[in-house]
């Protein structure tokens, strides 16, 4: 049973006892770790707030690790879709070399991994993986294509570049058997990219807007929609894999579950659904199994939420940590270690 720490109060007093305890087990003197936060979108306000990450650096440094910061580029047009705007987004969010005590490098710098699902590949971000290990600090929310933003989900699609991001999105699409389809419309009532219309009744998809996340497919009672080639989860298990195989006694991560959005922190100022709050705060989790700490997170924002968390989710809320037990990133069997 993996073991999850729980941190309900004091959260950075007892943040940093348990990483004091937990980092030196999994790095030594010399090591290379990078860091993977989400620095946030311009105007968002939920992302993991910078002390919590720097805080973080700090216990690192004691036990003479150098760490630095690292993220890739956004395929979607907003704050950080290029490396200039990307710094500057972070800079204005809190996050500088200065604020934090290290090194902060946004890269699109890849490398080409076999993928079980792409057929050209898939290629993955070069200077974290790189690194001697790793520490994932994330926001734990909800994400309307990923159904809820986690640990999986920050290296699922953090840990890759613009081209590995489209090839989440694109060769994931979902695709329709009209033969099939009896034009009843749920398909288009969830899809989050409205990108799917009725047409002499039957369901059509525009693939300019779909972004692939394969929520449609579980919605169809008919059996009419299935994935092209594999779900955006089965994708982001694949990436997550790459690097948990590489950094598997030498990762840690936090999850932080405060200010929980129904949407992520890729959200930028004025968009609807910005800061719209699904449950109460919630605490910090830390854990060495990526698996059991977003099972976890899961859980303890749905117990907060009264259910609400997952009801805002339009598909199976838990395909992540299939697609996590599938490609063997850690145990849904886990232990809550409650830290006061
Ligand atoms: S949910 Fe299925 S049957 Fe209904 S419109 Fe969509 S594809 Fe057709
Ligand atoms: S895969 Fe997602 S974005 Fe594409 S049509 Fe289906 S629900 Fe919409």
């Amino acid at each position: 049973m993996s073991k999850v720490y729980f941190i309900k109060h004091h959260l950075l007093q007892n943040l940093r006892k348990t990483l004091a305890e937990n980092l030196k087990k999994k790095f030594k003197k010399g090591d290379v770790v990078v860091i993977k936060p989400h620095m946030g979108e311009y105007g968002n306000l939920a992302y993991v707030r910078p002390p919590i990450v720097g805080l973080v650096v700090e216990e690192l440094k004691k036990i003479g690790v150098k760490p630095f910061i690292s993220e890739t580029l956004t395929l979607y047009s907003g704050g950080r879709d290029s490396v200039e705007k990307s710094y500057e987004t972070a800079r204005k969010n809190g996050f500088t070399e200065e604020t934090m005590g290290c090194s902060i490098i946004i890269s699109d710098e890849s490398i080409k991994k076999k993928s079980k699902f792409f057929k050209n590949g898939i290629d993955i971000a070069k200077k974290p993986y790189d690194a001697d290990g790793m520490v994932i600090i994330s926001h734990f929310k909800g994400h309307d294509l990923a159904t809820f933003g986690g640990a999986i989900k920050n290296i699922g699609m953090g840990f890759v570049p613009k081209s590995g991001k489209k090839t989440l999105h694109i060769d994931t699409q979902a695709e329709i058997n009209q033969s099939k389809c009896i034009g009843c419309g749920i398909c288009k009532d969830i899809c989050f990219g409205k990108a799917i219309s009725i047409k002499n009744k039957k369901a059509v998809i525009n693939y300019d807007n779909c972004f692939g996340c394969c929520n449609c497919v579980d919605f169809c009672s008919q059996k009419a929609i299935k994935e092209k080639t594999t779900s955006l989860a089965n994708g982001l298990g694949e990436v997550c894999s790459f690097f948990v195989d590489k950094f598997r006694n030498k990762s840690l991560y936090v999850n932080v579950m405060l200010d929980i959005t129904s949407m992520c922190d890729c959200c930028p100022l004025g968009s609807t659904d910005m800061g719209k709050i699904v449950s109460p705060n919630v605490g910090i989790a830390v854990s060495d199994d990526i698996v059991a700490i977003d099972k976890a997170s899961f859980d303890l924002v749905q117990k907060a939420s009264n259910g609400r968390f997952a009801k805002i989710i339009k598909s199976n809320p838990l395909k992540q940590i299939d697609a996590g037990l599938k490609f063997e990133l850690g145990s849904d069997n886990y232990e809550i270690v409650e830290i006061n």
